[in-house]
């Protein structure tokens, strides 16, 4: 897949962070997210790492943190094993984030939504290259109500910082930025809704008439 195929896949996305319509952009915003891309590109050095586990192994990495999850218990109820994946873009994302923040702020929101979609997108494709049969979607700690402090739990038991080189920072973010610990259960096939998301009654993305999944 060629820069311009990657760019037309993930830019809704994008777009929907920077909360704008895809539709409704101009030739001249297209033109600069795809310039944007392309220095994203040059940036990024992928990495990934995944851990098959039983599902109560990834409940029992903090006890007192999963219980307080109920959409931990609905997705994964039924469940065989679980797959958790740590991705990341890499520090040099960062740093040209950091120069574009300083000297050119509009340029740096739309490399920051791309860096995100990006991420998201190699991580897809990391997952589809495992073949794992029937599973749920990918959830991350931070959805619904599953606590984001799982994160750093989560880094610590799978040995995440030495394998691929993502470390925990303050406020429960993640070094380099563009990191992502996700994870789905195997045996059943269940996508992103909204029907059982915590925050039904008063999301402000539906409000918008937008989704925090590519639906
Ligand atoms: S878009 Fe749906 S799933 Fe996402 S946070 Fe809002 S209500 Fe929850």
């Amino acid at each position: 897949m060629d820069n311009k195929e990657i760019f037309n896949r993930i830019f809704p996305t994008a777009c929907r962070y920077m909360r704008v319509d895809p539709i409704k952009v101009d030739m001249e915003f297209n033109d600069k997210a795809f310039t944007t891309f392309e220095t994203l590109i040059d940036n990024v050095r992928f990495k990934g790492q995944h851990e098959y586990v039983s599902v109560e192994d990834l409940l029992n990495v903090d006890k007192e943190l999963t219980s307080k999850s109920e959409d931990l218990t609905f997705y994964l109820e039924g469940c065989s094993e679980a797959v958790i994946f740590a991705t990341t873009l890499g520090v040099n994302v960062d740093a040209y984030s950091k120069k574009l923040q300083a000297n050119d702020m509009s340029t740096a929101v739309i490399y920051d939504a791309l860096a995100s979609a990006l991420l998201e997108f190699y991580t897809d494709e990391y997952e589809d290259g495992l073949n794992l049969g029937a599973h749920t979607f990918r959830f991350a700690p931070g959805y619904g109500d599953i606590p984001i402090e799982l994160n750093y739990i989560i880094i610590d038991a799978f040995s995440i910082s030495k394998k691929i080189g993502i470390y925990k920072a303050s406020n429960n973010m993640m070094l380099p930025q563009k990191s992502m610990i996700t994870f789905c259960g195997m045996g059943k096939e269940v996508a992103p809704t909204c029907t059982h998301c915590v925050r039904l009654k008063n999301c402000s993305l539906r409000k918008e008439n937008l989704r925090c999944y590519n639906s």
